[in-house]
């Protein structure tokens, strides 16, 4: 079953967690929609549990296993037969378009899932998304007020393979992109800030804005939750963790 779902991409594993995916959330959906008799349960809630438990090693015996993977794959069947009426159709949502007050739409795209007005194509509006925690869709706003140093245009955010990043409004003319920057001060030098970026080997890391006269860098996420115990502004997440760089404090985060 692990393997089923995680190549479909269904499931990804982030921070040691497994994370329903945007096509995970759909097949959910349509599963709760279509088999409410076999979904009784959030299905991605008792997924994880199942997932966690395999993880574990505490392995299921083995016609639990199998009773829920037949279920779970007829299901599953049936469900991707509708993800072709969905790929062509979207899924529908309660987000207004602000442009013309109709529906708006989750579509599947090369570049993954957005927003689109149900209207299309009398109305064009697009919007990109993340989902919060608890599933619920958060619409990216685009605008920032930021100025492309190239060109002048006003940059915006778009949702790339990596997460957020800055582009140029101007694109394609203007190819001008940036990374980031969150509301974290460098406590080396304490004048620049925190900027995600990605290296060359495609990996997350954070430094400072005035990089290269400050040369601090991270190699985990920087939350800024203040630390109880000193005070420091941020702290990082290192196996579901928040650990104070400052006096090396460590508390549970989920
Ligand atoms: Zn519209
Ligand atoms: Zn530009
Ligand atoms: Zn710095
Ligand atoms: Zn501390």
């Amino acid at each position: 079953i692990l393997t089923t779902i995680q190549e479909r991409k269904y499931v990804v594993k982030d921070k040691g967690k497994f994370k329903p995916t945007e096509l995970g959330f759909i097949v959910n959906e349509l599963l709760i929609k279509n088999f409410p008799e076999i979904v009784d349960v959030s299905f991605t809630a008792k997924m994880e549990a199942e997932l966690d438990e395999i993880e574990e090693g505490k392995k299921l015996p083995l016609e639990t296993l199998t009773a829920f993977y037949e279920v779970f794959n007829q299901a599953l069947k049936q469900a991707e037969i509708k993800m072709l009426d969905v790929k062509r159709k979207g899924i529908e949502t309660e987000i207004r378009c602000e442009k013309c007050g109709a529906k708006m739409i989750i579509k599947i795209g090369k570049n993954g899932v957005f927003l689109a007005c149900s209207r299309y194509p009398s109305c064009k509006n697009t919007k990109d998304f993340v989902r919060n925690e608890n599933g619920e869709i958060v619409i990216l706003t685009k605008e920032t007020e930021e100025i492309c140093p190239e060109c002048g245009r006003p940059l915006i955010k778009k949702q790339g393979r990596y997460g957020v990043f800055l582009a140029c409004s101007g694109y394609p003319e203007c190819k001008y992109t940036a990374s980031v920057t969150l509301n974290i001060v460098c406590p080396q030098c304490g004048l620049g800030k925190l900027v995600k970026q990605i290296s060359k080997k495609k990996k997350i890391f954070y430094r400072c804005s005035r990089y290269p006269q400050c040369q601090f860098i991270l190699w985990n996420e920087p939350i800024a939750k203040s630390c109880p115990h000193c005070g420091a502004a941020f702290r990082i997440l290192k196996k579901q963790q928040l650990v104070c760089l400052k006096c090396g404090y460590k508390e549970k985060y989920s």
